[in-house]
C-alpha cells in the first residue's frame, strides 16, 4: 500500500498482523527494515517490548544501544549480542556489516536514520536528535562507514524517518545560537517571535548529506511530523515525559 502524501511515498506493510512503515527506496532483497508506530501495542522502552519485536522479525539477534543524545557511533557484530537487549552500552548510532543482525534505535521526535551501502553490504542506524544533528552525527556516520567498510557517500541510500518537522520544532535563543555556529545552517532557522525560533532539522540533514556527497535522489524522507501526527507516532514535545518510543530496526540479508 502506498500513500502519496507530500510527494514522498510512504510504504505501509504488515507483518504477523502488525502494521509497520518502510522506505520505498530501501525495499531491497539484501536489506530488511521496519519503522514501528503507535499501532504496535508493546512498550519498546521495556525488554518485553523488544523481545516481542524480535519475535515478529523472526530473529534472536537484535541490538539496541542506550541512547544519550550524543554523536557516538559503535561498530557491532554478532559478538555484541552478549551485551543483551537491555541497552547497557552507550551509543546513538550502530554500524555493521554482519548479515541478519538487527540493529535498532528508539525515537519520539528525534529522527531515526538508516544508511545502507548496497556495494559494500553495510548499514548504520542512527538516533539523530537536535543535539546529535548539531554535533553532526549524520556526517560522522558517513566518516565511520568510509573507515570501517570503504563506503563512498554517493553509493549510499539514506532513509530519514519520522521526526519533528519545522512546523513544530520551536527552540529558544540558546539552541538557535548553537545551530548558527555553522553559518549555512542559518538558512534553516525561522523566527516565530522575539525569543522563539523554528529549526528545520530534516532540511539541515539533507543539505549537509548532499554536500558531503550523498545523492539527493538517494535520500528518502518520511512525509510526517511526529508532533503533528501523534495518532500515528509518539512525540516527546507534544506528549511530555509519558511519551513512549517507536523504533527503526534494520538488518542486512
Ligand atoms: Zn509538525
Amino acid at each position: 500500500m502506498v500513500d502519496q502524501s507530500g510527494g514522498q511515498k510512504l510504504i505501509i506493510s504488515e507483518r504477523k498482523g502488525f502494521t509497520f512503515f518502510q522506505f520505498e527506496q530501501l525495499l531491497l532483497p539484501r536489506l530488511d527494515h521496519l519503522v514501528t508506530n503507535r499501532f504496535f501495542p508493546f512498550d519498546l522502552t521495556q525488554l518485553e517490548g523488544k523481545n516481542k519485536l524480535a519475535e515478529i522479525l523472526n530473529t534472536d539477534e537484535i541490538i539496541f544501544p542506550r541512547q544519550v543524545h550524543g554523536s557516538n557511533l559503535r561498530l557491532v557484530d554478532r559478538a555484541s549480542l552478549s551485551w543483551g537487549r537491555g541497552a547497557n552500552f552507550f551509543a546513538d548510532g550502530l554500524l555493521t556489516a554482519e548479515k541478519r543482525l538487527y540493529l535498532g534505535i528508539l525515537v519520539a521526535d528525534c529522527f531515526p536514520l538508516l544508511f545502507f551501502d548496497p556495494e559494500k553490504q553495510a548499514l548504520s542506524v542512527v538516533h539523530a536528535g537536535w543535539r546529535g544533528i548539531w554535533q553532526g552525527i549524520h556526517l560522522k556516520t558517513l566518516g565511520k562507514m568510509q573507515l570501517f567498510f570503504g563506503s563512498t557517500p554517493s553509493s549510499l541510500i539514506v532513509g530519514i524517518g519520522p521526526g519533528i518537522g519545522k512546523c513544530c520544532f520551536e527552540v529558544r535563543q540558546e539552541v538557535k545560537e548553537y545551530f548558527e555556529q555553522v553559518p549555512a545552517r542559518a538558512n534553516y532557522i525561522f523566527p516565530v517571535s522575539q525569543n522563539q525560533w523554528k529549526v528545520d532539522l530534516p532540511g539541515i540533514l539533507v543539505r549537509e548529506l548532499v554536500e558531503a556527497g550523498v545523492r539527493r535522489g538517494q535520500i528518502e524522507i518520511f512525509p510526517a511530523c511526529t508532533s503533528c501526527h501523534t495518532q500515528t507516532f509518539y512525540s516527546f514535545r507534544k506528549e511530555g515525559p509519558k511519551a513512549k518510543r517507536f523504533a527503526l530496526v534494520a538488518a542486512l540479508q
